[in-house]
């Protein structure tokens, strides 16, 4: 078998550099090892409720909504997408709640309320925010990243100081806000692409700009419907979807891609290969001789609860956080020493409280993640996750979900080796590699991989980061790259 393409992986940078590269004419094939494809997006359904396994919150629709548009179909065809607010509902261990909300006159109230001085400071803090994300989106998100060159040209260098790469988040968040419960709500931004808020860049402020001005998002029937859309839409344009089987090899010839090798035995022959799967895989175990470990920190990796409970909590809303007393010191745990925090904050995703069809009546399909250290760091999940889940329940029972554990009909866990094992994540990593220092986006692998003709990386172990809309520009941008390379305007 031959084709112009394979795509090593069905995550959705891989979908989405299948859909850009079909729609450019290539045939292409995915090689996915799961049964499904998704990837880190991924599905359990167990006695009516549907759980989502991973992401479960979207940001940035307009990328889903430019690759549907690259696709000749649209956002609003495929997916019903909704607006969740309160974006999230904060609970801390006295019973202070703040509901963060994209309306601006309520959040300015809700902010009052924790401290009033600090209406001014989120006030400049929209600004300051604004001017990141200005100077930021178009050259690091919209464009394919070639490298160095990309980033220390006249415009970077000219908004290197808007950007605030040398401060931490928590730095720049104590010159806007007093409360330090509004700095713990404003640092949590940074864990949207794995990172810590006292390590990362002040730049990553501009994750808060971006879910108050463009949204947090539910899908309608859960988070897989996204996966679902995009594996119709890449078969509609011809991709040949293989999931159930994986690359063994990828098969090298003059220095050069020549195709792969699979698991089964068989093997396809093509000029080109995206690599979904994460670069640290692809150098150690899928090359011809085996390549050194790319750089780069991985990101945390998380321990999940996915509980289908009777009833429906009050305090829920669809996104609640159930905050540490010490952020400093959990991430200090999870980052710095690696090893799980002994107070951590928990989140809980119920998507039953916006959406019914995802429980049965009069019930609620919850998400439990609390960020945890990767298998790199932390060995000792096996043995220590039935006691984690104790501590992660109590807190739950303490903080508000009273008799939470006399409620649930269906239990499903992952641990960070679960993690590792199933998807083929480093460490178990959530989000590929994390940017906790001011150069972590120079040690990134590059998209074009060096030292072999025809392979590309797609996905959160390369440009630009993990999360949902990352991974996507992630997997379009790699197929520009493919494209200019083959003398195709992309
Ligand atoms: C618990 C959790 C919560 C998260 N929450 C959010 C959230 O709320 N919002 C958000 O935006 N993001 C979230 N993320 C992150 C997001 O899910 C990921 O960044 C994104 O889905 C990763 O996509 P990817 O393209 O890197 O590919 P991956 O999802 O890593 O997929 C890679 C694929 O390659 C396949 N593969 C690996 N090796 C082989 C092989 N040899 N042959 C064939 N196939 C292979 C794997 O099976 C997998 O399907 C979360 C992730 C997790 C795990």
């Amino acid at each position: 078998m031959t084709t112009d393409t394979i795509v090593i992986g069905g995550g959705l940078g891989g979908l989405a550099a299948a859909i850009t590269l079909a729609a450019a004419g290539h045939s292409v094939s995915i090689i996915e090892q799961l049964d499904r494809v998704g990837g880190k997006l991924n599905l359990v359904e167990v006695a009516g409720f549907s759980f989502d396994t991973g992401p479960s919150l979207l940001t940035m629709p307009w990328v889903l909504r430019e690759l549907f548009a690259t696709a000749g179909t649209s956002l609003e065809a495929e997916l019903t997408i909704e607006p969740v607010d309160p974006l999230c509902r904060y609970v801390w261990s006295d019973g202070t709640v703040f509901d963060m909300t994209p309306h601006l006159p309520r959040l300015a109230a809700e902010i009052a309320r924790l401290e009033p001085a600090d209406v001014a400071g989120f006030s400049r803090f929209l600004g300051y925010t604004a001017q990141i994300y200005d100077a930021v989106a178009e050259p690091f998100l919209a464009r394919p990243f070639r490298g160095l060159r990309d980033m220390v040209n006249q415009r970077m260098l000219r908004d290197s100081l808007r950007i605030d790469p040398l401060r931490t988040v928590d730095q720049s968040l104590r010159t806007f806000f007093r409360s330090p419960r509004l700095r713990q709500v404003f640092g949590r931004y940074a864990t949207y692409n794995g990172s810590s808020p006292f390590r990362a860049p002040a730049t990553f402020n501009l994750i808060s700009y971006v879910e108050l001005t463009q949204g947090g998002w539910h899908v309608r029937g859960g988070m897989y419907q996204i996966a679902r859309a995009l594996e119709r839409t890449a078969r509609r344009l011809g991709v040949e979807i293989h999931t159930g089987v994986a690359v063994s090899r990828i098969v090298e010839r003059d220095g050069a891609v020549a195709g792969v090798q699979l698991a089964d035995g068989s093997s396809i022959a093509a000029r080109t290969i995206v690599a979904n799967v994460d670069p640290r895989i692809v150098a150690e175990r899928l090359r011809a001789t085996p390549q050194p470990r790319p750089a780069g920190e991985l990101s945390y990796s998380g321990f999940v609860l996915m509980l289908g409970v009777r009833g429906v909590d009050p305090l829920l809303r669809h996104h609640t956080i159930f905050f540490s007393d010490d952020y400093r010191r959990e991430f200090d745990a999870i980052v710095g020493r690696g090893v799980p925090a002994e107070d951590p904050t928990v989140y809980v995703c119920a998507p039953s409280v916006s959406d019914p069809s995802v429980a049965p009546p009069d019930h609620s399909n919850l998400f439990i993640l609390v960020n945890a250290p990767h298998t790199g760091q932390y060995a000792r999940w096996p043995a220590e996750a039935a006691r984690y889940r104790e501590l992660v329940l109590d807190r739950l029972e303490r903080n508000g979900l009273a008799g939470l554990r006399g409620r649930i009909v269906v239990e499903r866990m992952l641990t960070p080796h679960d993690l590792e094992q199933r998807y083929a994540a480093p460490g178990g990593a959530i989000y590929g590699l994390a940017s906790n220092n001011p150069f972590a986006a120079f040690l990134r692998p590059a998209q074009r991989a060096a030292g072999l003709r025809g392979l590309y990386f797609a996905g959160g172990g390369t440009h630009p980061g993990g999360g949902i809309p990352l991974v996507l520009l992630s997997g379009r941008a790699a197929a520009q790259h493919l494209l200019a390379d083959a003398g195709q305007t992309p």
